[in-house]
């Protein structure tokens, strides 16, 4: 029922906010010029940020984009999954400028999640989602998350909580050296086994391709302070792991055994949660910085940043 009401909506130009295996995406008919404005509009995105563009299967893409042979290798092991691959546009693709913001170059992914899956499926057309959030700010993982963004504006599916909580990985395939250009659910190691000459990126060397990563994102409305050592006063706590640390207000821990996977899954709900401004703001422990724990730091930086 809701996948077909989903369908309508999408077939309609409008927006459907969807669930994913990441977090959830506020979806477009990504051929659409009209419908893709409305996301940037809705969202308060830059128009300079380009979307992701979700496919139902390879065959699709593949009428979009130009595969070389780094991305036939990392679509064979990796999708359908929270992997996107920028890739150069074929001659033919349809998809809107809009969308790609004005770049020779497409962000393309295939979902795993079923619902994802099954709405691709149905509306069969290419659907144009970033993260269901007002731009800049923290990234929804629930249907709740959503409605807290978008008050009812727009109709959600409901998939129950996402199973990694963090975005996909973004992997730069359009140019000779493949790179990382966004951390994410996929760890990076698991890229290098498969393209042992990847570029994994740090935070100085960020190339403007991806513009998305310029600025400020995923941020509450208080402030952040991270790998604190001891809390302030007015602070609550936002820790990792067994250690000495105390909030005099309120402790949420993002992975007591100091499981990363588990943290990434916890990271934006429990923000959330902290995101109250009757807080002086939010103290966050050391997190160990690799494996899921390079894309959690990567949030997090960027969640802290002030200008
Ligand atoms: P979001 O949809 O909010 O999860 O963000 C998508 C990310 O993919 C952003 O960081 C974008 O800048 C990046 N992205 C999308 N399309 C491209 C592209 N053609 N080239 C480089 N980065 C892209
Ligand atoms: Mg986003």
């Amino acid at each position: 029922m809701q996948i077909k009401k989903g369908v309508s909506v999408l077939k309609n130009g409008k927006l459907v906010a969807f669930p994913t295996e990441t977090v959830y995406g506020l979806g477009t008919d990504a051929e659409n010029d009209d419908a893709v404005l409305k996301i940037f509009e809705m969202k308060n995105r830059p128009m300079f940020n380009p979307l992701i563009c979700h496919f139902k299967d390879i065959d699709a893409v593949r009428q979009q984009a130009v595969f070389n042979k780094d991305a036939e290798k990392l679509a064979a092991k990796l999708w359908p999954g929270p992997l996107t691959i920028v890739m150069n546009k074929n001659k033919k693709c349809t998809v809107s400028n809009i969308a790609s913001s004005g770049l020779r170059t497409i962000a393309c992914r295939i979902p795993s999640n079923p619902i994802a899956r099954d709405l691709l499926e149905k509306f069969n057309g290419i659907i144009a989602a970033p993260s269901a959030n007002i731009s800049s700010r923290l990234t929804a993982t629930s249907k709740k998350h959503v409605v807290k963004n978008f008050g009812k504006k727009i109709f959600i599916i409901d998939g129950g909580t996402s199973e990694f909580g963090i975005e996909s990985t973004v992997v730069d395939l359009s140019q000779e050296t493949p790179r990382i250009l966004r951390p994410g659910a996929i760890e990076n190691k698991i890229i290098k086994e498969i393209l042992p000459n990847l570029i994994e990126n740090d935070d100085n060397n960020m190339p403007i391709k991806s513009p998305g990563q310029l600025y400020k994102h995923y941020s509450p409305n208080i402030p952040l302070r991270l790998n604190v050592k001891d809390v302030k006063k007015n602070e609550v706590l936002l820790n990792f792991g067994k250690n000495n640390l105390k909030s005099r207000i309120k402790e949420i821990n993002l992975s007591i055994n100091s499981d990363l996977r588990e943290a990434a899954k916890n990271l934006f709900k429990f923000l959330y949660e902290l995101d109250n401004k009757k807080y002086s703001g939010i103290a966050i422990a050391p997190i160990d910085n690799k494996g899921m724990g390079i894309a959690i730091n990567d949030r997090l930086k960027r969640a802290a940043f002030t200008e």
